[in-house]
């Protein structure tokens, strides 16, 4: 088959790879219909997530047709058009069984290597590094789906795949960094309007938020902002935390999700100078500038939701100035399965159309093109969905 590999810092290419076959009894093959590329898969791209190999299959949003089964896989037949959320749980552990899918405990392979640099383990990914499993990804005519009676999500026929593909990851995991901070009548701030950060804004405002701020740096992408009801900063015209207190009467926004991720630009040259240095010479492993700024802006007693991804150890960590704050801070890898069918419901009582982010729909093939484009946030780039 055709899948778009990881071949090296900043290069990605289209291979020829073998086919996925069923390895064990709950496994499922899909036929890959529509996939796509996350924020996630640029820190992969970049070089920023270690146990990666060459070769390696990406992607992990992805949704298709069944196409064999497993024997103990009774609940899914071949022909039916499912979405795959994005990590692979069991769906009986201890955290399985309390919803926490995204911290599976039976799902990764390798959980000795994650276990070394986090303690415990978190579930296996798709695509996302020999750390989380060396799972084969999405981004490809075929996948191998393990726990298939558990994550796949049914989708009845008519249903165009570009309203339902993003319940696979970015949909649900804006929905849950809401979730995990907004309650109705708030004024929440979110921090990067990609889209994560757009998903996490339409969420707050169907989660009862008053107003939602958006803040990026590119006008493109908070025009998208604007378009689901906030009100945008541009952090390089303003400075962000004075801009929110104005906006908020001196009190800061009661909520503030940060969906950037480990490799924030940062609006001030010496704070870009410092972190891109430690990170280059390995002492941090992230550039955590929109996580410090929100914990800074956030009212006293608020709730910061961090949905940005991060690999390891930030440096110059506000951690006194969350304590004297009261500040709760809740974050995860999203726990998909949780909010994959009551989200297919809003979807489907017309609340949302995801297919909203969509800028680029390209063929598998030209998936190097589609990274290109998506990191350097060129030919005004949301998202980019590509098509075996
Ligand atoms: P993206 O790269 O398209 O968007 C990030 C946005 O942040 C960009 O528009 C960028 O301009 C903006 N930004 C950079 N620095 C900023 C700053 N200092 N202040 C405000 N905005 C800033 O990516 P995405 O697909 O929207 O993903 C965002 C993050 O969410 C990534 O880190 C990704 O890995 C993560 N993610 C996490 C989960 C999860 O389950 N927790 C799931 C999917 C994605
Ligand atoms: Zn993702
Ligand atoms: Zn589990």
């Amino acid at each position: 088959m055709r899948a778009n590999c990881w071949m090296g810092r900043n290069k990605v290419s289209v291979e020829t790879v073998p086919d996925p076959k069923i390895l064990n009894a709950r496994d499922a093959i899909v036929r890959i219909t529509s996939t796509a590329i996350c924020g996630s898969d640029l820190h992969l791209y970049d070089g920023y997530i270690p146990t990666m190999r060459k070769g390696d299959v990406l992607g992990h949003e992805f949704m298709g047709e069944v196409v064999e089964v497993g024997q103990s896989v009774t609940d899914l037949q071949v022909g039916d058009r499912v979405v795959v959320p994005f990590p692979i749980s069991c769906g009986a552990c201890y955290n399985c069984e309390r919803g926490l899918f995204s911290v599976c405990e039976n799902s990764n392979p390798n959980a000795a290597i994650a276990e070394k640099l986090m303690g415990h383990s978190p579930a296996g990914l798709y695509g996302y590094s020999h750390m989380l499993g060396g799972f084969a990804g999405g981004q490809a005519e075929y996948a191998r789906v393990p726990f298939a009676d558990v994550g796949p999500l049914k989708i009845p026929d008519g249903l165009p795949d570009e309203q339902v593909l993003f319940l696979s990851d970015i949909f649900p995991t804006g929905y849950m960094g809401a979730d995990m901070a907004v309650s109705p009548g708030d004024v929440v701030a979110v921090w990067g309007a990609g889209p994560v950060g757009l998903f996490a804004m339409s969420s707050a405002f169907l989660l009862g938020a008053e107003r939602v701020i958006a803040i990026d740096r590119f006008d493109y992408r908070l025009r998208k902002a604007a378009g689901t009801g906030a009100e945008t900063i541009n952090y390089e015209e303003v400075d962000v935390a004075d801009a929110l207190n104005e906006m908020t009467a001196g009190r800061g926004p009661d909520s503030c999700i940060e969906a950037v991720g480990l490799e924030a630009h940062a609006g001030n040259p010496l704070i870009e100078a410092y972190d891109r240095t430690k990170q280059a010479l390995r002492q941090e492993t992230e550039r955590p500038q929109a996580v410090r700024e929100a914990i800074l802006a956030c009212r006293t007693g608020g709730t910061v939701s961090i949905m940005g991804a991060y690999g390891g150890f930030a440096d110059k960590f506000p951690l006194g100035q969350m304590m004297n704050k009261g500040l709760t801070i809740r974050t995860g890898q999203c726990h998909v399965q949780r909010y994959m069918r009551p989200l297919f419901e809003r979807i489907l009582a017309g609340e949302i159309d995801p297919s909203f982010v969509i800028s680029h729909r390209l063929p598998l093939e030209e998936a190097p093109r589609g990274y290109e484009i998506f990191k350097n946030k060129k030919e005004d780039c949301t998202k980019v969905v590509l098509k075996p």
